[in-house]
């Protein structure tokens, strides 16, 4: 009896999922054509959509004509303004606390310094803070809020609601953030890797029709790097999948990494990699222009800046922006030829430098046949996911659980 219970709600979730999830795919659909592309029958369509609208996760907006015979029919959609997410996000040194509508408007957004290794329950009760003083000063209407969704670097543990390990943003191992942020505001809580969080929004605003194969490489301070296959994001056996910017680039002498080994991706094509090693040889005649833009300055020196005088044709800029390029394309081409993935995307600051740009894009092409060019192109949400991908967590949670709340 109770199995049978269970795969009955399981259903009524899927079917509900699926309609919530049609509707963000596509915009406002009748229910003839939700039924016709779900394989439900009218009957059951019909049953679904007046709980959803019942509920207020759904709305009618006008209709369209059905055929030629003068019938019209009632197009449904989200009623996702109506309806609101926060996010919290957890960095080295930093957070970040927003609230986003369903569809991803963002209504606030305040980041927050934190000191490295930040004590874990104190910065929990800190953000909470934050969070309800920026609700309760915001002027826009939030609708529903639904819950939170929380974006931390590191390595998420196996339960999905415990920050395994935040390699020094917070103070604590094994740190149950989930049920924490739940005492403290009340709302249900999900939690991710950051940079899985991105490529989660990325999918989720492209609103993609048949999704591809995505391998998300995002350029911070450090590399990290997410993969999704269909809509589902890998997060392999130890949840450290895709983690490109730890493999080891250089056998022996390589620098040290915060990882705790030397020599990775990172300590060469990071952004911070690029600035740091311009900063060690700045001078007027290893690196001439870099030199004058910066005015000598050692502190004034920015990956930016290094790229800036890499394009003017500065011999020692150029070494280290070419060998980050360099470097970077060829872990990139390993992921070519091990996953085969539908597209690259590339995110962060340091690709909206046309040299690095262009840079990367031509590596890729050396030593890749025809048959593995892999289409590699910027996020076309550069630099704007920060605001909303931890709070979209929580939207995208939501209409995969048929917009129930547990
Ligand atoms: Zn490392």
């Amino acid at each position: 009896m109770r199995t049978e219970g269970d795969n009955m709600i399981g259903l009524r979730r899927q079917n509900r999922a699926a309609v919530l999830l049609s509707l963000h795919r596509y915009g406002g659909l009748s229910r003839k054509r939700l039924a016709s592309m779900l394989h439900l029958t009218p009957a059951a369509m019909t049953k679904i959509a007046a709980e959803l609208l019942r509920e207020g996760l759904i709305f009618e907006d006008g209709s369209v004509p059905s055929d030629g015979a003068g019938r019209r029919e009632i197009t449904l959609r989200l009623a996702d303004r109506k309806m609101s997410v926060l996010g919290v996000s957890i960095g080295l040194g930093k957070a970040s606390v927003s609230a986003v509508r369903a569809d991803g408007t963002v209504l606030f957004f305040e980041t927050v310094p934190l000191p490295i290794r930040a004590p874990a329950e104190q910065t929990v009760q800190l953000l909470c803070d934050r969070l309800t003083e920026q609700i309760q000063s915001c002027r826009q209407s939030f609708g529903k809020l639904l819950g939170i969704g929380i974006a931390v670097r590191g390595v998420i543990g196996e339960d999905g609601r415990t920050v395994k390990s935040s390699f020094d943003a917070l103070d604590t191992e094994n740190f149950p953030i989930c049920d924490s942020f739940e005492a403290h505001m009340g709302y249900p809580t999900v939690l991710s890797n950051n940079v899985r969080a991105l490529l989660s929004a990325e999918m989720f605003l492209s609103r993609i029709e048949k999704p591809e194969s995505i391998f998300f490489l995002r350029c911070g301070s450090g590399i990290g790097a997410a993969f999704s296959v269909g809509d589902e994001i890998l997060e392999g056996d130890r949840r450290q999948c895709a983690e490109i910017g730890h493999i080891p680039v250089i056998r022996r002498g390589g620098k040290p990494c915060h990882c705790g080994k030397s020599g990775c991706l990172e300590t060469i094509a990071s952004p911070a990699a690029i600035r740091e090693e311009a900063q060690a040889i700045l001078s007027e005649t290893e690196t001439p222009l870099l030199f004058r833009l910066a005015n000598g300055d050692r502190d004034a020196v920015t990956t930016a800046l290094v790229l800036d005088a890499a394009r003017g044709g500065d011999a020692g800029a150029l070494k280290i922006a070419d060998r980050a390029a360099a470097t970077l394309s060829d872990a990139l081409k390993s992921v070519v030829y091990l996953l085969d993935p539908g597209r690259i995307v590339l995110y962060g600051e340091i690709f909206e430098h046309p040299y690095f740009l262009s840079r990367l894009l031509s590596e890729m092409d050396v030593g890749v046949d025809a048959a593995h060019a892999t289409p590699m192109e910027k996020s076309r949400f550069n630099l704007t996911l920060e605001e909303k991908a931890a709070a979209l967590l929580y939207t995208i949670h939501f209409y995969r659980n048929g917009g129930m709340i547990e």
